[in-house]
């Protein structure tokens, strides 16, 4: 196929993009710039947009010249509230706000898949949703983005998503890595507050000092994650903060704390939700004071279909050789709103290693670091492996032969 060669010759065009998007990060919901870079980078091409009414989203879709179902590709465009060190002559110009994790690639990505196959469009058998998704950092847009109707875009539900993400460090340069079910954690957040009495602290007997209550609820925490979980089925608290108190010589009547929860099945995060709150519940009656905790869904576990996992892959390797298409060991502990889009449509989501040339991925900064550098060098095979995994996915269930499309999902026994 031509696929590659034509997005190899529009990686100069597909660089500036990224660095435009770069130089002009914006986070969250609304987006306007970044929005108005991806319609003018659609701009001419033979597809029906709309954009969202609650976030700056920009959905696109293409009708192919032949029948055939629907495949959904997604990229995310939001930055991070990260101050820019890496020094590149492309660097962002708002301060305190940063591409940190690459998200502008992926924009830039999914913009060269839609140039890619609307060139194609008369032989296309079937249709593509092009999902350009503000506020995956925490803000669920992909969740709002299916509200406002993404998925039924093109008329019927599509029959495969696919997501692409690149990584500034842990994977070389230009492998693809994907794995079959789960792919990154679900996230969900512990907000707890302790009860107590305040007092002066040498008379620690006549309060209810919440202190040590929560010290003895951060360490009970990290027990039970090793005594009431299985290490095959992994969750992972971290209490990332804690606040008590204003003065040595003073015990103050509350004690907060904050944890983020991450797990890989449903079954292990509907026990962490009970386990840990019962857990916060007896510590501090235990002690006699109150506590008041709660358990916030964040975003769901990321499943990959086995079939679009092993189908990427495969796609991958075809394109780029088989020691570019990797299946990652184990999930992330990271997670994603793409989660979303997979409860409804099978598919897959992929990583792409994006380290700079003459970078060790194993010691670069990872995404999210002020010093996250991606390689502009991936930029167009990214959108290759879009636009190809939209091309073979409609045609392998658009011929007769095809028996994809009603196998049960394994992923979700
Ligand atoms: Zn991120
Ligand atoms: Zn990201």
């Amino acid at each position: 196929m031509a696929v590659l060669d034509d997005a190899g010759a529009m990686a100069d065009e597909l660089t500036e993009l990224r660095h435009a998007l770069h130089r002009e990060p914006e986070i969250g919901y609304d987006l306007p710039r970044t929005q108005r870079k991806v319609l003018d980078a659609l701009a001419g091409l033979p597809l029906e947009i709309s954009v969202g009414e609650k976030l700056t989203s920009v959905t696109a879709v293409l009708r192919g010249g032949q029948p055939g179902p629907v495949v959904l590709l997604r990229g995310d465009m939001d930055a991070l509230p990260v101050t820019e060190a890496t020094g590149e002559p492309f660097a962002s110009r708002t301060d305190g706000v940063m591409h940190a994790c690459g998200h502008d690639l992926h924009t830039t990505m999914l913009a060269g898949a839609a140039r890619l196959l609307s060139a194609r469009q008369p032989q296309l058998p079937g249709s593509v949703i092009f999902m350009f998704q503000p506020a995956e950092e925490g803000g669920a847009g992909a969740r709002f983005m299916i509200e406002e109707g993404v998925l039924d875009a093109a008329g019927e539900r599509p029959a495969a998503a696919y997501a692409l993400h690149v990584l500034s460090g842990t994977h070389d340069r230009g492998v693809f890595a994907t794995r079959p079910g789960p792919a990154l954690a679900a996230s969900d957040a512990i907000n707890v507050t302790v009860r107590g009495r305040g007092g002066h602290a040498s008379r620690p007997h006549s309060s209810a000092d919440p202190i040590p209550a929560a010290c003895e609820m951060v360490t009970a925490l990290q027990a039970m994650v090793t005594r009431r979980f299985d290490v095959f089925d992994p969750v992972v608290v971290t209490v990332g903060s804690i606040h008590a108190g204003t003065a040595r010589n003073v015990i103050p009547d509350e004690a907060t704390f904050a944890a983020t929860a991450r797990s890989f099945s449903p079954q292990a995060k509907a026990r962490l939700r009970d386990e840990t709150l019962r857990l916060v519940r007896n510590i501090a009656d235990g002690y006699g004071l109150t506590v008041e905790a709660e358990y916030v869904d964040g975003y769901p576990v990321t499943v990959n279909d086995a079939d679009q996992a092993a189908f990427a892959k495969a796609t991958a390797a075809d394109m780029f050789g088989a020691d570019r298409a990797i299946t990652s060991a184990h999930p992330a502990t990271g997670s994603e709103d793409f989660s979303f889009v997979l409860e409804q449509v099978p598919g897959a989501f992929v990583f792409l290693g994006a380290c700079p040339a003459g970078t060790d991925p194993g010691t670069a900064p990872t995404n999210h670091s002020p010093l996250a550098a991606f390689d502009d060098a991936v930029l167009a095979d990214g959108a290759a492996l879009y636009a190809e995994l939209a091309i073979r996915r409609l045609t392998a269930l658009s011929s007769p032969a095809s028996s994809s499309g009603s196998s049960p999902d394994p992923a979700h026994d």
